[in-house]
């Protein structure tokens, strides 16, 4: 189907495209000028020219899954372990803290060394030193009780990526053992439980279509999270996926701008992947819609081994450099890094 500079306008006015009009823009570049600005429009509306951060602590690299796009899953025997301790954890949200950081966010494999006590002494801690911070928690798939024990002990956000909305797309991501019905419930219930939840997908993950983004889309108006986050699929070497095209940067541009529309209020990072795929990535996402960053406040030493996917950028900095750095790159960009919790603005 071919559309016009009018779908565009009509996607900033409805929130929405039928399928088909959807698809097609997914589809095409020749809007994209367009597209963009309209989305930074949007995002001013809402935001002004406000940057969130949130400082990304990746604690675990263990997991027990296996998903085939991923570089710490469980069979990958090329990778060095780690695991960071409480205090660790904690040393690094005291340095966050004196560098203006106002949100935590613990990402790991799911690594059961991490039991629920565990986590919820570790939140309890950073919820009694810091009580001004958000506390996300991006750990995987949970039961309930596990997400309610957590949300008790004070963390208030979640960040889960659905992946992929669409059952036969999930299936050629994943081994048997997972299942995106999980998933799912996953999400449903974290938003019942009061959890700000973000949800997202890679784009060009192997076999991705167009449907299947439009899937994506379709799945996140259900869910109406508040943090969206997107990224291309880059490769990685000790994967099954090894032999697999990186996504598109372009079309990832395409789709945070189109998730703006969509979801005007939400927080959407310009991702640590799109910063990997373009050295101007995440400048060209702010650009293109996205309204928060994550720099790295990990320690130094283990940065390397948090490796998703090849050519991880921001690996060998200390965070200091990495907030000094990215203020530069959010102001060349045409915003500004503000010290907020930043909520979403629903
Ligand atoms: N274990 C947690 C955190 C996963 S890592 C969880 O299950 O949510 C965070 C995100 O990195 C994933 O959700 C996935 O979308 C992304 N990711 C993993 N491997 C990747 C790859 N090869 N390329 C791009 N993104 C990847």
């Amino acid at each position: 189907m071919r559309i016009s500079e009018s779908q565009i306008l009509e996607l900033k006015n409805n929130r929405d495209l039928k399928d088909p009009e959807l698809a097609a823009l997914i589809d095409t570049d020749e809007f994209d000028g367009l597209l963009f600005k309209t989305a930074d429009d949007v995002r001013r509306e809402h935001y002004g020219d406000e940057v969130y951060i949130r400082g990304l602590i990746e604690f675990t690299n263990c997991c027990k899954n296996n998903c085939y796009y991923c570089g710490i899953r469980r069979d990958n025997r090329n990778l060095e372990r780690y695991r960071l301790t409480k205090d660790e954890i904690l040393e690094c949200c005291r340095e966050g803290y004196g560098l203006g950081f106002r949100t935590f966010v613990l990402q790991g494999g799911e690594d059961p060394w991490y039991t629920d006590e565990i986590v919820c002494d570790i939140v309890g801690a950073i919820r009694k030193a810091y009580p001004d911070c958000a506390i996300t928690l991006s750990i995987g798939e949970k039961p309930r009780e596990s997400y309610q024990a957590f949300f008790d002990a004070g963390a208030n956000r979640y960040l889960l990526r659905h992946e992929t909305a669409s059952e036969e797309h999930y299936r050629k991501l994943h081994p048997g053992s997972m299942s995106l019905e999980n998933r799912k419930r996953c999400l449903f219930d974290l938003k019942e439980i009061g959890y700000q939840v973000g949800s997202g997908f890679m784009v060009g993950s192997p076999w991705q279509t167009t449907e299947n983004l439009v899937a994506d889309l379709r799945f996140l108006q259900k869910l109406s999270p508040d943090m969206i986050g997107i990224g291309p699929y880059l490769t990685h070497e000790d994967t099954p996926f090894r032999d697999m095209e990186n996504g598109s940067f372009k079309l990832t541009l395409r789709m945070v701008a189109i998730l703006r529309l969509m979801f005007p209020y939400a927080l959407i990072p310009s991702t640590t992947a799109l910063g990997t795929i373009d050295p101007m990535g995440r400048e060209m996402g702010l650009r293109a819609g996205a309204n928060v960053v994550m720099p790295n406040l990990s320690p130094v030493g283990v940065r390397k081994l948090y490796k998703l996917y090849e050519n991880k950028i921001c690996t060998g900095d200390e965070a200091a450099q990495c907030i000094e750095c990215l203020k530069r790159r959010v102001e060349f960009a045409g915003y500004r890094i503000v010290t907020s919790v930043g909520n979403v603005k629903r």
